[in-house]
């Protein structure tokens, strides 16, 4: 059976796109009393952007902590914010939900929009094809490039027992704002890893079993901006312009282009190890990423060398160490979360994964990090 995927049917792109977000807004505005939801990452809550958002007396604007990555508790105490809020007016349901920040808002404000309409709570629904329901019209504005969660079915969540998306049709934004300049600011070592989460996302599909000619035209075009992006010097063909801006649009756009490569494979080995380590360790998707790549040249060889120099070109140091006193138990369980995804290892592997991958081969994985 092939997959028939939903993509995000309206797109902007463009430097100070940001500022059409008013009228776009206006057009799903049903009513006078009718208010949207706004969850922005509260890094921006003393910033410039703050005026610029097109924020009306009846809305309900929450700034959203995202210095643990999102959680389903998180979620449900948003939901039940923005239920309260109804409840003190028509009782009606929001217009929209415009989540505006990294891959952590932009999910959490896919999460809030689909529990709006679905009962119970969003830990209930990690896992495929769960929800029942059609969301609330729903806006990803990325703030950070690389994650792909601006074109993804699944917004990634931490729960009681797992960290697991939410992933489902309903799930993917209905508009999404692509601003190359929203994301300019952002501190150099946060956009190395954000942006090699979408490096790895190709690596990763193109290396996979899973390839098909899809994954391959996007997953290309992904790590060849990639390459522009993080190894070429302004003198270079295709490299940076003079202030290096339209960097910010080639990753703007390979995180997008590697969102639909994988959207129609699979990540991998190091997407598993990375569950682990920010389930168990708290460390945030991109830089677990990355932590996890530098120990994979046994399976991406080619993409662990270029990766190696992309770090020194931007003089990355990565955390090391990081299994010196981590309790036996902890590590038992970072190889509970990675195992759980079996596709990613299966695309990595093949079918026979189960024959490679134990779990002392895990182990000495993480124990080598
Ligand atoms: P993030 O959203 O976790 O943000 C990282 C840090 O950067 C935070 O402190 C944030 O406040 C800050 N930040 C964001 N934009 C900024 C800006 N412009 N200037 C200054 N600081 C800024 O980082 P991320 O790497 O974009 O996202 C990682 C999250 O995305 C994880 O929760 C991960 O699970 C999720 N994810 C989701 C998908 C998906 O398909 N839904 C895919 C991959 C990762
Ligand atoms: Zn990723």
């Amino acid at each position: 059976m092939f997959r028939n995927f939903k993509v995000v049917p309206h797109i902007i792109f463009g430097r100070g796109s940001f500022n059409q977000l008013d009228d776009i807004l206006a057009e799903k505005r049903k009513d006078v009393g009718s208010f949207m939801v706004f969850l922005i990452d509260d890094v921006f809550s003393e910033s410039g952007l703050k005026e610029r958002i097109p924020v009306k007396d009846q809305d309900l604007l929450i700034w959203v902590n995202v210095n643990d990555e999102p959680k389903t508790k998180y979620v449900d105490k948003l939901t039940n914010k923005v239920r309260t809020y109804m409840e003190s007016g028509s009782n009606d349901l929001p217009d929209g939900v415009i989540g505006i920040g990294g891959g952590s808002a932009m999910d959490l404000a896919k999460a809030v929009s689909l529990m709006l309409t679905n009962p119970g709570s969003s830990a209930d629904y990690q896992g495929w094809d769960l929800i029942k329901n059609p969301a609330v019209y729903h806006v990803g504005i990325p703030t950070l490039s690389g994650t792909g969660a601006e074109v993804s079915r699944t917004t990634v969540l931490s729960g009681p027992e797992k960290k697991l998306g939410i992933n489902s049709d309903y799930t993917v934004f209905d508009q999404i704002v692509l601003d190359p300049e929203l994301i300019s600011n952002a501190p150099a070592d946060q956009r190395f890893y954000t942006g090699m989460d979408c490096y790895i996302h190709c690596v990763e599909s193109l290396n996979g079993t899973y390839l098909n000619a899809f994954s391959k035209a996007y997953g290309e075009k992904a790590i060849e901006l990639c390459r522009e992006v993080f190894l070429k010097d302004r003198s270079d063909k295709n490299g940076p312009d003079k202030d290096g801006s339209d960097s910010d649009d080639k990753l703007m756009m390979a995180s997008y282009f590697g969102g639909m490569s994988i959207a129609y494979s699979q990540v991998g080995v190091c997407h598993a190890l990375s569950y682990g380590l920010s389930f168990v360790l708290g460390f945030h998707h991109g830089v677990g990423n990355c932590i996890a790549f530098d120990y994979l040249e046994e399976y991406y060889p080619e993409g662990v060398y270029e990766f190696r120099k992309m770090m020194k070109k931007h003089k990355i140091d990565l955390p090391r160490n990081l299994a010196a006193g981590i309790e036996n138990k902890e590590l038992e369980k970072m190889v509970d979360v990675a195992l759980v995804l079996e596709p990613l290892w299966e695309n990595a592997l093949g079918t026979g994964w189960k024959k490679i991958i134990t779990r002392e081969k895990i182990k000495e994985l993480y124990q080598r990090m």
